[in-house]
């Protein structure tokens, strides 16, 4: 399709001829009027396409003509893609304002050098001339039964939790819930989630991996089994599915434009969401205007934690695990120098006697490392020790295979990088940190690797011991953090010593 710019108008080529040719594009969301002209045909599929969404123009599978219609009766706004003040550009679809990213090509539709955004490339592009099109009323959805279909029972921190996010969901605020590894997180949303369905809310749950998107779905569908839930991740097929309960790879959001009533926002301290600009911008973007939002999260960054402390952000902690064990508490176990011994094939005594200690008594355990190119030098060691130990990073093409393997219980003892730091749970599990010291071992990489350990009811406890070279405050801030949980657990009486 030809376009021409006009008057700062796009004008859709073969609308020029016609009696009004041009079409605004503008930040207007006003409710739109009555319906000018009674003769178009309504088309629910594009209303169904571009609810709550922003997609570029290009992407919609009708003629320019139609989809204009709808413009003219009110029913779809256009925004401009890329924006331009004082000479600077920006995304309007991804917030980019960055210059660097920018790039200009000889565009075949408007003619002119264009300029696109390099940093939603991947999700098409868009351009100076690209209008994003979205629906100008988000209907509420009606659900007929939006029951939840659980019959757990809360631990009494849950339930502390869950009622808060309940009422954030009704007065539509911001809700920080700060819930320790094996807390039980999942469980404190449904109730929540079933009151905003309950009132035709839209609601999403987002979260930095698809393997938390992958995990979710069934588990959210099988509680709510008689709502459509849409699972969303690059590559999914629900991309254009109309959901009261949508499960998203953050990323994702990026198509999304007022959406959605409530936002789960799950593990906001990880990465890449919090360095992510852009990942930020389309969290924001994807509510609307009177939204609730609630963050999930193990370890708050530094700045959240003191804003808690300060009584500027609403938060609710839940210090104890649903089985009432405290968190096992890191020991610090200095093992020296323990890089120069490596390069002649050998790991400090002290971190083998522990490792010994959990084949003999056939614990499996965890070992994790601060650097990828130390597997093939560790590996071989411990090898010696037990043939079936493995390694595993982010790269390795049998990540999953392995880890399947650690749940069957084939793999005694797993080396990783800090990419097991969340996310897997094994039942009777031992963690080390070799070179505890490392940067790549922040706080809440601590934290987190740390919470790893007894989350089964089974086995609610275990060890977990940080070899270190010295001392940091990452590690000392650490053991801090699990120590001040598993006090107010004890005070609130939410675990049994
Ligand atoms: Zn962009
Ligand atoms: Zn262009």
């Amino acid at each position: 399709m030809k376009f021409a710019i006009i008057n700062e108008r796009l004008v859709p080529e073969p609308l020029l001829h016609q009696q009004e040719p041009t079409y605004p594009i503008s930040n207007i969301e006003t409710i739109p009027q009555p319906p000018i002209n009674k003769d178009y045909s309504f088309n629910h599929d594009l209303q169904n396409l571009l609810t709550g969404k922003q997609l570029p123009l290009d992407e919609l599978p009708y003629s320019i003509h139609e989809i204009h219609q709808h413009y003219e009766n009110g029913c779809l706004i256009y925004r401009k893609g890329i924006t331009f003040q004082k000479g600077k550009a920006k995304c309007e679809r991804c917030g980019n304002t960055d210059q660097n990213w920018f790039a200009a090509y000889p565009c075949s539709r408007c003619g002119t050098s264009c300029t696109y955004c390099r940093r939603c490339l991947m999700m098409g592009r868009v351009s100076a001339c690209t209008p994003l099109c979205s629906w100008s009323v988000v209907n509420s959805f009606s659900t007929n039964n939006s029951q939840l279909a659980w019959t757990g029972t809360l631990s009494q921190g849950q339930q502390t939790a869950s009622t808060r996010v309940c009422e954030s969901v009704a007065n539509d605020s911001v809700l920080l819930v700060w819930a320790v590894c094996g807390a039980g997180k999942t469980e404190v949303l449904f109730e929540g989630i079933e009151r905003a369905l309950q009132q035709q809310k839209r609601v999403c749950i987002a979260t930095p991996r698809t393997d938390v998107v992958l995990e979710l779905t069934p588990r959210l569908q099988a509680v709510f089994p008689h709502i459509q839930v849409a699972s969303l991740y690059g590559g999914s097929e629900d991309r254009h599915k109309q959901s009261p309960l949508t499960i998203a790879t953050i990323h994702q959001l990026l198509r999304f434009y007022k959406a959605f009533d409530t936002i789960i926002l799950d593990e906001v301290d990880a990465f890449p969401y919090s360095v992510d600009e852009t990942l930020q911008y389309a969290v924001k973007n994807a509510r609307k205007d009177q939204s609730s939002m609630i963050y999930l999260t193990a370890t708050p960054n530094p700045k959240w934690r003191k804003e808690c402390r300060l009584g500027k952000r609403n938060f609710v902690t839940i210090p104890a695990r649903f089985h009432r064990h405290p968190l096992p508490v890191p020991e610090f176990v200095w093992c020296g120098r323990w890089q120069k011994p490596l390069k002649n094939g050998k790991l400090p005594q002290i971190l083998m006697k522990w490792l010994h200690q959990r084949l003999q008594s056939q614990t499996q355990a965890l070992l994790f490392i601060p650097k990828i190119d130390l597997i093939p030098v560790i590996l071989p060691i411990l090898h010696k020790l037990h043939p079936k130990i493995e390694a595993v990073h982010a790269e390795d093409p049998q990540r999953k295979e392995k880890v399947q393997r650690m749940r069957n219980k084939e793999i005694p003892i797993l080396i990783t990088t800090t990419i097991l730091e969340r996310g897997v749970t094994f039942p009777n599990l031992d963690v080390a940190v070799l070179g505890a010291e490392d940067r790549i071992f922040t706080e809440s990489a601590l934290v987190q690797i740390a919470g790893r350990v007894g989350r089964s009811k089974q086995y609610p406890t275990g060890n977990i011991t940080f070899f270190h070279f010295g001392r940091t405050e990452a590690m000392t801030s650490a053991r801090k953090q699990i120590l001040s949980m598993n006090k107010e657990a004890v005070e609130k009486g939410l675990v049994d010593v």
